[in-house]
């Protein structure tokens, strides 16, 4: 295994093309493309890491995952009145079918969705319980109180995200929103500010593999169904993409991070901050497709 990661990261570090870092978040926009980093927490205890491996990044997206978590924790099967389950086609923070399918996001990923999960762990808390719910919740997963969200990378969402602004009008126009807009705005952010390193994200990622000696946080009909989603929906138009070239459940974020699961195996995380065209790390999804060929782990057998 070790060898292996060795290999990703040295064909990532020659690899010219490193892709586009995500620049519409000005906090974000100057990080070193440069850097590549994966680490993997197997079933038996065992973690291995390479390349930038110890250098945290901003998750982004890949927070929606434990948030789909809290959620469904609040409020269970209820939270699928308010969102789907299926995937969009589009980028992640397209407002297109929000006014064809009056106010219901398509998935818990795609940033109206998300939005919608935010609110439900929100509902009845200030922002900082909240926040606070989100990251008891990440540093079990992770055994690692030393987990924080990053201030400036949250300050810096608010002050730009008028996109996100938009979508959270338009889902409060369908009374999708339970909290006000800048509340749930302000949580959003900040919880897509959680900071985390490569070991530290793969650590956090074993909630959703069935191994027994990794934390238990959610049912077995609950782990199943967010990697269901995860596959389905967690490369926003480029799931398909990623489950024809990997066939595993992962997790994009804009900030280049990928959580992926290996059901009963494991849990990878990889990052590389340049992004490919579907706002996917471009060197962390090639890297995954090169590790999937290699161990020759599928979910499709
Ligand atoms: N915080 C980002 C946004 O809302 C998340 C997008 C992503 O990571 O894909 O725009």
């Amino acid at each position: 295994m070790q060898d292996l990661l060795n290999d990703l990261a040295e064909a990532a570090a020659g690899d010219p093309d490193k892709g586009e870092v995500a620049s519409y978040i000005p906090e974000l926009a100057g990080i070193n493309p440069e850097q590549f980093g994966i680490a993997i927490a197997l079933a038996d205890g065992q973690v291995f890491t390479a390349g930038d491996a110890e250098v945290p990044f901003s998750i982004q997206s890949v927070s929606k995952v434990f948030a789909l978590a809290l959620a469904l924790g609040r409020v269970g099967d209820q939270l699928w009145y308010r969102v789907g389950r299926e995937p969009s086609g589009l980028s992640f923070d397209s407002i297109l079918l929000l006014e064809r399918e009056d106010g219901i996001p398509r998935n818990p990923f795609i940033n109206a969705g998300a939005l919608v999960t935010t609110d439900t762990y929100l509902a009845g808390s200030s922002p900082k319980e909240a926040l606070g719910e989100l990251l008891r919740f990440v540093r079990a997963a992770a055994d690692d109180d030393s987990i924080h969200i990053n201030e400036k990378v949250a300050h810096s969402e608010i002050a730009t995200g008028h996109r996100n602004f938009s979508l959270a009008h338009y889902l409060a126009s369908h009374g999708n929103l339970r909290s006000t807009v800048g509340k749930v705005l302000g949580t959003y952010c900040h919880q897509c500010g959680v900071e985390m390193t490569c070991r530290q994200l793969a650590m956090a990622g074993r909630f959703l593999v069935d191994a027994q000696e990794m934390p238990q946080l959610v049912s077995v009909e609950r782990r199943r169904r967010i990697n269901a989603l995860m596959m389905t929906c967690g490369h926003y138009d480029g799931s398909g993409d990623f489950a024809f070239r990997v066939g595993l459940p992962g997790k994009s974020g804009v900030g280049g991070g990928i959580l992926v699961i290996s059901p009963g195996r494991a849990s990878i995380a990889v990052w590389s901050p340049g992004l490919n065209r579907y706002g996917n790390s471009k060197l962390g999804t090639e890297a995954m497709e090169t590790f999937a060929r290699r161990t020759g782990w599928s979910v499709f057998g």
